[in-house]
C-alpha cells in the first residue's frame, strides 16, 4: 500500500503516537470501564483530565499566573466576536491589521455587531498578501486593543517578531496555526486565541489566553460569551468539549516528551527550509511569499500554469501525497507542515517535486 502524508491545513494530522494512546484507552478512560467521551463534565475523572491538560500548556507556552487559560467553542471564528465583546470596552475601538483572509474575517464580524469603531490600522493588501506590515502608525492612539493574525494559514506568512509601533498597546492575536510551532512570549499579549484543529488537537475546542486584569469589565454579555464566567466556571458553564479536551491534553503531553515548543520550532525550521530550498532553485516551482516574512506551517507554491498545478496536484494525489492543492482563494498548491508533520513527508514531496519538474520542464 502506499505511505501516505496528510498536508492539510486543517483540520492537521495528529501525532501517531497521540492517536494510538487515544485508541488504547477508548474503551476505558483510566480504569473506569467508561469511555472518555461518556465520563461526566462534574466527576474528578474529568476535572484532574482537565487541570492536567491545562497546566501542561501553561508550561509549554510559558504562560504567566496573571493569564486564564480558557477551553471555549465555536472556533477561532467565535472569537472574532467574543473578543471585542469582552475586551472592546473602554474607547470601543479596535486597530486590526490585514495581512489576509484570516484577518479581514476578523474585522469583518467585528463590524458586523455595529458597536464598536473598527480601523484598518496597517495592510500588506498592495503586495497580494504575499508579505507582512512590520511598521504600524497609529494615528488615533485610543484602541483598546490592536489586533493581528501571527501566521497567516492561506497566504503563508508569518510574523517571527511583532510589528513596531504598538508600544503600550494592548495586542491581540489569532495563533490558530502556529500557536506551539513558534515560540512567543505572552507578555506580549493582552489576548491569543486558537482554533485547535491545527496544532492542539480536535475541531471542537478553542484556546483562549488572557490577561486577567483584561476581563470582568463588561455587564450583560450572554453567559457563553463572557470571559469572566467562563474563567470563575473553569471553562465548564455548560458541558464542555470532553472528547476535545482529552485529545489536546494527550497532545500537550506528547510536546512535553518532544522537548517543548522550542525543540518544535526547531524541527518545523527544518522542515519549512527543506521545501523552501528546493522551491528557490528550481526552475518549475517557485514560492510567492517574501523570503523574510515566510510561514514554517503553511508553504505555498505554484508552477504559474494553472495546468500544470492542476496536473501536479492529481499526480502527488495519486502517489499518497495528499491535500496539496492550494486554498480557492490564491490557488497553486500548499504544503502544510504542522507539529505533527514528520519530516519524512517533506523528503517525499521535494523527491516527488524533483521527478516532476524533470518530466514536466518543457
Ligand atoms: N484563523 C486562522 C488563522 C485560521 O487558519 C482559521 C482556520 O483555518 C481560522 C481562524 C478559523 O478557524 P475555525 O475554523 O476554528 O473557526
Amino acid at each position: 500500500m502506499t505511505k501516505v502524508y496528510n498536508f492539510s491545513a486543517g483540520p492537521a494530522v495528529l501525532p501517531k503516537e497521540v492517536i494510538k494512546k487515544a485508541q488504547d484507552e477508548l474503551t476505558s478512560f483510566k480504569g473506569s470501564q467508561m469511555s472518555v467521551m461518556e465520563i461526566s463534565h462534574r466527576s474528578s475523572l474529568y476535572t484532574e483530565m482537565f487541570q492536567k491538560a491545562e497546566e501542561d500548556l501553561r508550561y509549554l507556552m510559558e504562560i504567566p499566573d496573571d493569564y486564564d487559560i480558557l477551553f471555549q467553542q465555536g472556533g477561532a471564528t467565535l472569537q472574532f466576536t467574543t473578543v471585542p465583546l469582552n475586551l472592546a470596552n473602554n474607547y470601543r475601538r479596535i486597530g486590526y491589521i490585514d495581512t489576509g483572509h484570516w484577518s479581514q474575517r476578523a474585522y469583518q464580524e467585528a463590524e458586523l455587531l455595529h458597536k464598536f469603531d473598527v480601523d484598518v490600522v496597517a495592510s500588506s493588501k498592495d503586495s497580494n498578501y504575499t508579505e507582512l506590515v512590520h511598521q504600524v502608525e497609529l494615528e488615533n492612539k485610543n484602541y483598546d486593543y490592536v489586533h493581528l493574525t501571527t501566521n497567516n494559514t492561506i497566504e503563508g506568512t508569518m510574523y517571527r517578531d511583532l510589528p513596531s509601533g504598538l508600544a503600550g498597546q494592548t495586542i491581540v492575536a489569532d495563533m490558530s496555526s502556529n500557536i506551539l510551532g513558534q515560540k512567543y512570549n505572552v507578555d506580549d499579549f493582552g489576548l491569543i486565541y486558537a482554533g485547535a484543529q491545527k496544532n492542539i488537537g480536535i475541531a471542537g475546542l478553542t484556546v483562549v489566553i488572557v490577561k486577567r486584569d483584561l476581563i470582568g469589565k463588561v455587564s450583560n454579555l450572554p453567559s457563553m460569551l463572557d470571559y469572566k464566567k467562563q474563567a470563575d466556571k473553569q471553562s465548564a458553564l455548560n458541558t464542555p468539549p470532553v472528547f476535545a479536551i482529552y485529545m489536546a491534553g494527550l497532545v500537550f503531553e506528547w510536546l512535553k516528551e518532544q522537548d517543548g515548543v522550542a525543540a518544535m520550532q526547531a524541527l518545523n525550521e527544518e522542515k519549512s527550509q527543506l521545501l523552501y530550498e528546493y522551491l528557490d532553485n528550481s526552475t518549475l516551482f517557485s514560492s510567492p511569499v517574501k523570503r523574510e516574512d515566510r510561514s514554517l506551517t503553511n508553504i505555498p507554491f505554484v508552477t504559474g500554469n494553472k495546468q500544470l498545478d492542476e496536473k501536479f496536484i492529481a499526480e502527488a494525489t495519486s502517489a499518497g501525497l495528499l491535500n496539496l492543492k492550494g486554498h480557492r482563494l490564491v490557488g497553486g498548491m500548499r504544503a502544510s507542515l504542522y507539529n505533527a508533520f514528520e519530516l519524512e513527508g517533506v523528503k517525499a514531496l521535494v523527491d516527488f517535486m524533483k521527478e516532476f519538474e524533470l518530466k514536466n520542464k518543457g
